[in-house]
């Protein structure tokens, strides 16, 4: 932000920025002034895809100043914005007036504005799929390529099967009309923001078209969307705060992210967008990847909610080491664990569709509401009476993975071979590296540019670190073939690299003997396949 000027009428007041808190400005208003005005531009940096000459995300976060130490829901605020000619602009927000280029809101409170994005776009295509007795649900594609999105026959019911299933377990929807905004373009990272009303979700230009390179990314629709259940309309209370510029407290994100990757693993099955094989290759990737996470040993899940606000936007050196945003992976495991152990302790009677039925349940009337660890406690004490709080924090404050145990309970067990996933291989491409994190230790780029190494793996105990460049592997210039050939031999003959670390070149053996490994899961004979119980459709 820059440029900030501020008039009470002609006459300018000059404002004094906050000496600790560095988004906020003092300004001394006269007496008598009740209206006042401030200029100031928002300095987009050159390349950032928010701002396109075929794409804007308007995100108003950035884009206003407003009165402090008042309640966001109670200061009323009036936005309208102007485009390039010829895009489209979609948002939760009520469009007054729209003209080519320009659109007026209808006034609102703060709080909604800032939970309101409006994505425009050059390429724009809604559909309604909002269910029958359902509140109105949009799906808008906006392209920044050149030409207009669309779904297929296939894609239009796989969504309307997503809609289905997800109501099957969380009942009504808990918003008046909801606006899944799908920005397909190559200029974002995938993923997504969820509001109360809408959600952003970022995705491949291809995703609609190359669905074979989407493996990881199929939930990512319907995990925006639970969180119009779990996230918005109930919100941990930490979450909740009266005012934009208060702290949060994001301890619980373990169930608010986690139950909700949770839920976007179980409704991707549920409705068909993954295949039962491709779920059980998924959930293998994400049982390997806590597994992976030796970090736990001096960090537990429960320090890696703290990630968003210090680490935020950080490369970590030693990923494994350092663990990231763990509460997604690992929360899948730990509400997979939970769910089963209802099952097996109510006979089958209950799983987590009961707790989301009644702890998401709309019938609260109008949100947000806010709850608590105890509250979460107690509402799973009513479907299985042990005690749930000792649990969690078990789960949450452990140095091993005890979440994995979810997998065994529900007949499956995480195994290694030989031969890769095709959601393996995708997960691989997106992180533009080889991952060999599960036999060496380590993931390297096409240029044999070491990403990270595993702390105290095979590779970290041969002395390799990051930004190491392999030159030779067992006497043959660096190739994928020619690692993934090696660490397949490694049961017979050693894995011999030749190493630039920079100031100094060496030459070292891995001390590393078990082939290639990577992850799957495995039918677990003479228990019930519990997982199958839990994927099965709930809607006709
Ligand atoms: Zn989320």
């Amino acid at each position: 932000m820059a440029g900030p000027v501020v008039f009470a009428g002609s006459q300018r007041l000059e404002w004094r920025r906050d000496e600790l808190e560095m988004h906020a400005f003092h300004l001394d208003v006269p007496e008598g002034v009740d209206d006042i005005t401030v200029e100031f531009q928002y300095a987009v940096r050159p390349g950032d895809a928010i701002l396109g000459p075929d794409l804007v995300a308007v995100q108003w976060q950035r884009l206003l100043l407003y009165p402090a130490g008042w309640y966001a829901s109670n200061i009323p605020v009036q936005a309208s914005v102007r485009l390039p000619s010829g895009l489209h602009a979609v948002s939760s927000l009520h469009a007054e007036e729209a003209s080519d280029g320009s659109v007026r809101y209808a006034v609102t409170t703060l709080d909604t504005l800032l939970d309101a994005p409006a994505i425009a776009a050059r390429h724009v295509r809604s559909y309604d799929l909002g269910l029958a007795g359902q509140p109105a649900f949009r799906l808008s594609l906006l392209s920044d390529s050149g030409e207009t999105p669309e779904l297929s026959d296939r894609d239009a019911a796989d969504m309307r099967r997503m809609m289905r299933e997800t109501h099957a377990v969380f009942g009504r929807a808990p918003y008046e009309r909801f606006e899944a905004l799908v920005i397909l373009s190559d200029a974002f990272p995938p993923g997504g923001i969820e509001h109360t009303d809408s959600a952003e979700i970022y995705l491949p230009a291809d995703y609609f078209r190359n669905r074979s390179r989407q493996l990881n990314n199929l939930d990512l629709i319907v995990h925006e969307h639970v969180h119009a259940w779990n996230g918005r309309f109930r919100v941990p209370v930490g979450q909740w705060t009266p005012t934009p510029n208060t702290p949060i407290r994001n301890g619980m994100l373990w169930s608010y992210e986690g139950q909700t990757e949770f839920w976007g693993r179980v409704l991707a099955a549920r409705s068909g967008l993954r295949s039962q094989q491709e779920t059980l290759d998924k959930l293998a990737l994400d049982a390997a990847t806590v597994q992976a996470m030796n970090g736990r040993a001096w960090k537990p899940l429960r320090d890696t909610t703290n990630d968003p606000l210090y680490m935020s936007s950080r490369a970590a050196v030693w990923p494994e080491w350092q663990r990231r945003k763990d509460y997604y992976t690992e929360g899948v495991l730990l509400w997979l664990e939970v769910d089963m152990m209802l099952r097996e302790g109510s006979g089958d009677r209950y799983g987590l569709d009961d707790l989301a039925a009644a702890f998401y349940s709309a019938e609260l009337g109008p949100g947000p509401h806010t709850y608590t660890f105890d509250d979460l406690c107690a509402a799973l004490h009513r479907l299985l009476p042990i005690d749930w709080s000792k649990h969690l924090d078990e789960r949450l404050d452990t140095h091993v993975p005890l979440v994995l145990g979810g997998l065994g309970r529900a007949g499956w067990e995480l195994v290694y071979d030989e031969q890769p996933t095709a959601t393996f291989l995708q997960n691989e491409a997106e992180m533009g590296g080889y991952d060999v994190r599960h036999s060496i230790g380590m993931v390297v780029d096409a240029h044999g540019r070491v990403q990270s190494v595993t702390w105290e793996g095979p590779a970290f105990r041969a002395g390799i670190g990051p930004g190491a460049v392999v030159e030779a592997i067992n006497g043959e210039a660096f190739s994928r073939e020619a690692l993934l050939r090696a660490i397949a031999r490694s049961v017979d003959e050693p894995v011999a690299l030749r190493i630039n670390q920079g100031a100094y070149r060496s030459d070292l053996e891995i001390d590393y003997d078990r082939g290639a490994r990577y992850p799957h899961l495995r039918r677990m004979s003479g228990r019930p396949d519990r997982l199958a119980q839990l994927l099965n459709s709930r809607s006709p």
